[in-house]
């Protein structure tokens, strides 16, 4: 296939400062790559970590956006000799972009943890652009049962919102969810799908992710500040709120893990010793695991997880960022590549 020598990108070129949409080359696929033509990127919170200067050492300047939806157009001359992929194939590119393979992590099933990892949007070029390279061994097939813009937010969203829940044990009934946006929204139905009873708490007064809560099987939502019904098993947070996990510890049966799924998050407020006692865990979950891959897009299908999408066009990632920052929507943010305003958003 052929492809033009530049191409359309939203760049961060300084922490702190706005996107800018500018013409650059299209990068060229290094033997392990495969060059991708993006049809979608979701918006996550980490890429407003990283414009607010809460990430350490990205990339400058940079293209932002691991939840990349799009179509191989070319292969690295090593990708190409194994035939893992072949031009015209659909594939996801994660947050997760390289490991070593050799450290102590990676030989123990635990590459999320890799000494020496790359992260696609952050340390590499992302998908906030009409093309993109990634190295071939860390994308996944994506079957036809999604568009391009309902699949993008399974590749962070619920990537990382699976391995979430899946650290919260298998001994849980009530499961509470802290922060109801992206990840909440899929992780719920899985949740829902498998038995479990799902208590959702949002931003104080967030009406319409509680509605949405409701809507996708949470048996309650409220307020984050508010005291569920029942007690909890398990809680799950993903809004980078450090005052909620004492607020979660409160609510929790002995023996809960209270999970956090965020890369950043404010200050834990000091609690006392007897909200943690009775063997009740804290723990965070950092990046992803292609295993958790593989097995999150064997999941969705089947329960089915139906994604809840904001399109956005390419040049309006300033506006997704802000509106995802005020909560203004609820599910995910996805910024849709090929845009033309008589044929509406082209996803292909
Ligand atoms: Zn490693
Ligand atoms: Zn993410």
């Amino acid at each position: 296939m052929t492809h033009p020598e530049t191409m359309r990108a939203m760049v961060l070129e300084k922490s702190g400062c706005p996107l800018q949409l500018k013409q650059v080359d299209v990068p060229t696929p290094s033997p392990q790559q495969v060059l991708i033509k993006v049809a979608a990127c979701g918006v996550c919170h980490t890429d407003l970590h990283i414009v607010d200067n809460e990430l350490p050492h990205p990339k400058l300047p940079l293209i932002l956006g691991h939840e990349i939806v799009g179509t191989v157009v070319e292969l690295g001359s090593q990708v190409s000799q194994l035939g893992q992929f072949k031009t015209g194939d659909r594939v996801g590119v994660p947050w997760l972009g390289y490991t070593c393979g050799r450290c102590r992590y990676c030989r123990s099933g635990r590459e999320n943890l890799c000494d020496q990892p790359r992260f696609t949007g952050y340390t590499i070029d992302g998908g906030y652009a009409e093309y993109t390279v990634a190295d071939a061994q860390y994308c996944f097939p994506l079957a036809a049962a999604y568009d391009s813009a309902e699949a993008a937010p399974l590749l962070c969203a619920g990537l990382i919102g699976y391995r979430t829940y899946r650290m919260a044990g298998n001994d849980v009934q009530n499961l509470g969810i802290y922060g109801f946006g992206a990840a909440a929204h899929i992780v719920a139905q899985i949740a829902v799908h498998q038995g479990k009873r799902v208590f959702a708490f949002t931003r104080p007064g967030d009406v319409e992710a509680q509605a949405l809560a409701g809507k996708l099987g949470a048996c309650w939502a409220g307020d984050s500040s508010e005291a569920p019904p029942e007690k909890l098993d398990a809680a799950l947070i993903f809004a980078p709120v450090g005052a909620l996990i004492p607020e979660a510890l409160r609510h929790t049966n002995k023996g809960a893990s209270v999970v956090s799924g965020g890369i950043h998050m404010s200050d834990i407020t000091a609690f006392p010793y007897r909200l943690l006692w009775e063997e009740r865990v804290i723990r965070s979950v950092a990046n992803l695991t292609r295993q958790d891959g593989e097995e999150l897009l064997q999941i969705a299908p089947q329960v089915p997880v139906k994604t809840t999408v904001h399109r956005y066009p390419l040049h309006e990632a300033n506006r997704a960022l802000d509106d995802l920052r005020s909560g203004r929507f609820a599910g995910a943010a996805v910024l849709m590549i090929r845009q033309t305003p008589e044929s509406g958003w082209l996803a292909e």
